[in-house]
């Protein structure tokens, strides 16, 4: 499922969801809440608690070899959620390996987090709970898993989180607290007034739980601001203070009070599951901790990293070859023909090219771009048209005439961000947005990759620009209110720029400076522009659709 791709790298089911065929066949309990739906797929239904408690009983048995038990009016936990938090953890702890402490606060029936992290790493564990029924489940289910030497289930007051469990052992320094906290404020929100979109059709998973599991006075937001409290006052004691939240809208005031409480090491991450969403929240007084990045940083540095490129198959390097060796006497090898042929095309766009470090396998040039020379001069045209229409409306804060194309593409079409207030305590498989629909799949890498063939489509031309759509081409014929033949989008023969003198030293005022390699790879050659410096991306993007296309012609025109 393409929305796994969001979970955890490790997490097992990521690439790999449960086989509920297989299960069904393997544990008779769960067979018999499998059903098969029109297409013959095995199906659970998550509004059952019976189903989603036999679920969670399968997997943890076929999976990490546990067996617990859990009633039906307890919350019941879904294993996917739980351990993408127990991953997150390792990411925090570097602890897949040592011997590590840890404390988790309000442990439930199931006591799952320290079963998982006992199972699966080794770790120690101290698991608080307030409520008797969860005790004796978690204490019971410790036991029948012969894991007492790691986990100690204490029962601790109400109105004390960290403090309590804490005060006898004065000197342990714990590596980290994990913490699922009780979501809702009261019935209702636990119901699902006020807490989501009335548009929004109900959660399609069943909110178990008890009351006291489910809800705390001022909800998770006062919950979790009691732990930052406790920890205000425990500081070094723990390494990393941790908590899961139900609601992403949550997220931002409890930073803040971090913020204001002066507290050094902050970051935070989501959690996503089938179409669930959770999100979690970690702080440290420690300086020397390791402190991953939140998940958007990372997806935006991706996106900035992502070069552009594009693939010349091998049939396609004979020709090139044949070109090349028209500019040069002596015979050369596909990667040589091709740089020697995007050197002739760069040097006619006067764009600046000087060689980098070459190898049998990879050349490279430094690109510095002085103006834009590879617009098409009815682009142009067609450009300024359009900018003369849109300019009572949008005017454009714009830096020079000729590269009003990139800054007119249409801004890239963002999905909606996951924002949901999910009312469900538990996951099962649903990930509610404000939205309600579905997350979009992640931008795949393999898209910023495009084959030369010999018809290029406007589509074909659409590349990435460090992560975002730009369909340079496209968007062009759409403003101008008529069809654009690839053919002619970017100039690669009419319109060449005229020659004149290149003087690299007087490169003071550029658009963009980029790095180009020309990778062999098995047979074919790949061209990946990596982006370094400028005004605007969209502006790297013209030009690799240009470089692309030039090549093309010679393939087509041998
Ligand atoms: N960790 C389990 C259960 C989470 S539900 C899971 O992820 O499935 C929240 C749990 O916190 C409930 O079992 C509730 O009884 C417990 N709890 C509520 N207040 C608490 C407190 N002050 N200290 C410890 N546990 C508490």
């Amino acid at each position: 499922m393409a929305l796994n791709k969001s979970m955890h790298p490790r997490n097992r089911y990521k690439d790999k969801p449960p086989d509920f065929g297989y299960l069904a066949s393997k544990y008779p309990d769960f067979q018999q809440h499998v059903h098969t739906n029109l297409t013959g797929r095995p199906i659970v239904n998550f509004k059952e608690p019976e189903a989603v408690r036999a679920l969670t009983c399968t997997l943890l048995k076929e999976d990490f070899g546990l067996t617990i038990e859990i009633p039906l009016e307890r919350l019941i936990p879904t294993v996917p959620l739980r351990l993408n938090y127990i991953h997150w953890v390792e990411d925090l702890i570097d602890g897949q390996k040592q011997l590590r402490r840890g404390i988790d606060i309000g442990t439930g029936a199931s006591c799952i987090y320290p079963l998982l992290g006992a199972t699966m790493n080794g770790w120690y564990f101290l698991a608080t709970e307030v409520d008797d029924i969860c005790f004796d489940y978690a204490t019971r289910n410790v036991e029948q898993n012969n894991l007492s030497e790691l986990i100690k289930v204490v029962k601790v007051p109400k109105k004390t989180l960290l403090m309590d469990a804490l005060k006898e052992e004065t000197e342990i320094v714990y590596d980290f607290c994990m913490c699922n906290p009780p979501f809702f404020a009261n019935q209702l929100e636990a119901k699902g007034v006020n807490s989501r979109n009335s548009r929004r059709p109900p959660p399609s998973s069943v909110n178990t739980g008890g009351v006291t599991e489910i809800m705390a006075e001022g909800g998770e937001l006062e919950f979790v601001k009691r732990i930052i409290h406790d920890s205000l006052q425990l500081k070094k004691r723990l390494r990393w203070y941790s908590c899961m939240l139900g609601k992403k809208c949550s997220l931002a005031p409890l930073k803040e009070e971090l913020r204001n409480q002066g507290v050094p090491k902050v970051t935070h991450t989501e959690f996503c599951q089938g179409r669930t969403m959770r999100w979690a929240l970690a702080w440290s007084f420690y300086d020397d901790v390791i402190v991953p990045s939140p998940p958007s940083k990372k997806r935006k540095l991706d996106k900035v990293r992502r070069p552009l490129s594009f693939t010349l198959p091998e049939a396609a390097l004979k020709e090139l070859q044949a070109k090349a060796s028209t500019l040069s006497d002596s015979p050369q090898s596909p990667l040589d023909s091709v740089t020697a042929l995007l050197v002739k095309t760069l040097s006619d766009l006067r764009v600046l090219n000087k060689r980098g470090p070459c190898n049998k396998q990879e050349q490279s040039l430094f690109l510095t771009a002085l103006e834009n020379t590879w617009i098409h001069g009815r682009q142009k045209k067609r450009e300024m048209v359009r900018q003369l229409r849109e300019l009572p409306r949008a005017p454009h804060c714009q830096t020079t005439g000729v590269t009003a194309a990139s800054s007119s593409s249409p801004a890239p079409q963002k999905q909606p961000a996951p924002t949901g207030n999910s009312n469900t305590q538990d996951d099962g498989t649903q990930n509610k947005t404000t939205s309600g629909q579905q997350q979009p799949a992640e931008l795949n890498n393999s898209s910023t990759n495009e084959t030369l063939s010999q018809t290029v489509e406007p589509k074909d031309v659409s590349l990435h620009v460090a992560g975002e759509d730009v369909d340079m081409e496209a968007s062009i014929a759409t403003v101008a209110g008529q069809e654009t033949d690839a053919k002619e989008a970017p100039a690669a023969d009419n319109d060449r720029p005229s020659k004149r003198a290149l003087s690299p030293g007087a490169v003071e005022h550029f658009l963009f400076k980029c790095l180009l390699n020309v990778m062999l790879e098995d047979s074919d050659v790949i061209i990946e522009m990596h982006w370094v410096e400028g005004q605007n991306k969209d502006l790297m993007n013209q030009l690799c659709t240009y470089l692309k296309n030039t090549l093309l012609k010679f393939v087509a025109k041998p």
